[in-house]
């Protein structure tokens, strides 16, 4: 514990922080060579969303999506700007249509959302137990967040219900397959899973477009940007571009199947540390809730938090602390997250316990 640090240099550092996951080397070096001249001609920093490079790019990357996904025809993919944050005002005022909508609560983002609806009609949180929730038959839609990543908690089946499903997946999209027979819209923030922040995809069920409230802006009108595949307006070209690069890698690396067994396993290491630990660390969510993308525990003894994440940093590895809301330690593990930095934060969660004992 007393040992000196060593410089950042010398570290092979990883951060575990959940708001924004790492691009795996190959994309980033891929990405770097094409801010210095991109097929042969200029940076595509510089890439008008008019040309018809950037039109191909975009229709390469839902091509890429579709395949991973599997997305039925009869979806419509766009490629919005505003974060998740704003979807969480965009849905009511698309889908809403003077009706009500529920909202199932699991933890501080699907309150978020909730709360942001909330502000645009009648907004009835769903009950229920398990996988078994209660929804109003007459509600536009009902809203839940696939993966809670303050909370560490994530659905693993979506629920059978008698009204629109929508999904948040901010922080689990691409780690799982998606099942579209339950689902008729998600949507997603790329920063975590697939990229840099400025792009958001929305995933959307034809059926559900054309409701959006008059006062919708454009810009942000589902069915508007839909019908001018999602180029009304300047969308977030470079997201677009590194999101390709890294649904490329995706595929190389075996598709969702292969990001869904990495995420078990990955998560699976960390919680066998945990649940080892004889109590000395503490996750008290039940096993078939609990999160393989952002692993939350705590220390029984709340003192050697800070110690611990102090320990983290001098191996190399940040981005530790918990939500502010929920405290102790979350681990995000997305796509992008090397296995010998999992590895190495197992291995260090083992030997703390003797180190501070
Ligand atoms: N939903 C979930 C599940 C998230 O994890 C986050 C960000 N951590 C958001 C929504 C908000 O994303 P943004 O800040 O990009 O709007």
């Amino acid at each position: 514990m007393g040992s000196p640090r060593p410089s950042p240099r010398a570290r092979a550092g990883h951060s575990f922080a959940a708001a924004a996951g790492p691009l795996p080397a190959e994309v980033a070096a891929e990405v770097a060579a094409a801010c210095r001249s991109w097929q042969g001609g200029g940076s595509v920093l510089g890439l008008s969303f008019v040309a018809d490079a950037f039109r191909e790019l975009q229709q390469d990357t839902e091509r890429r999506l579709r395949r991973l996904l599997a997305i039925p025809e009869h979806y419509r993919v766009l490629f919005l700007a505003g974060g998740a944050s704003a979807q969480f005002s965009l849905l009511p005022l698309n889908l809403l249509a003077g009706q009500g909508a529920a909202y199932v609560e699991t933890g501080h983002w699907s309150r978020r959302a909730s709360a942001e609806a909330a502000r645009y009609g009648p907004v009835a949180v769903a009950t229920g137990e398990g996988g078994a929730w209660r929804v109003d038959p007459a509600a536009a839609y009902c809203h839940l967040t696939s993966n809670e990543t303050a909370d560490g908690v994530q659905f693993r089946d979506f629920p059978a219900l008698p009204v629109p499903l929508v999904a948040d997946m901010t922080s689990d999209f691409l780690t799982r397959p998606i099942d579209f027979e339950r689902l008729a819209l998600v949507y997603a923030g790329t920063q975590k899973t697939i990229g840099v922040p400025g792009l958001t995809l929305v995933i959307v069920r034809d059926a559900l477009l054309g409701r959006a409230h008059p006062a919708t802006p454009r810009v942000m009108d589902y069915a508007a940007q839909a019908a001018a595949g999602s180029r009304l307006n300047t969308p977030p070209v470079f997201a677009i571009f590194v999101a390709h690069a890294m649904l490329g890698w995706i595929e190389r690396r075996g598709g969702i199947a292969a990001m869904a067994q990495a995420a078990e396993r990955r998560s699976g290491e960390i919680y066998r540390v945990i649940d080892g630990s004889r109590g000395f660390y503490r996750n008290r969510i039940e096993p078939a809730r609990r999160s393989r993308i952002n692993v939350c525990f705590g220390l029984a003894d709340d003192r050697l938090t800070e110690a611990f994440v102090a320990a983290a940093e001098r191996c190399g590895y940040s981005g530790l602390r918990g939500h502010p809301e929920v405290g102790g330690i979350r681990v995000s593990l997305y796509n992008g997250t090397p296995d010998p930095a999992v590895a190495g934060l197992a291995a260090l969660m083992r030997e703390f316990p003797s180190l501070v004992g």
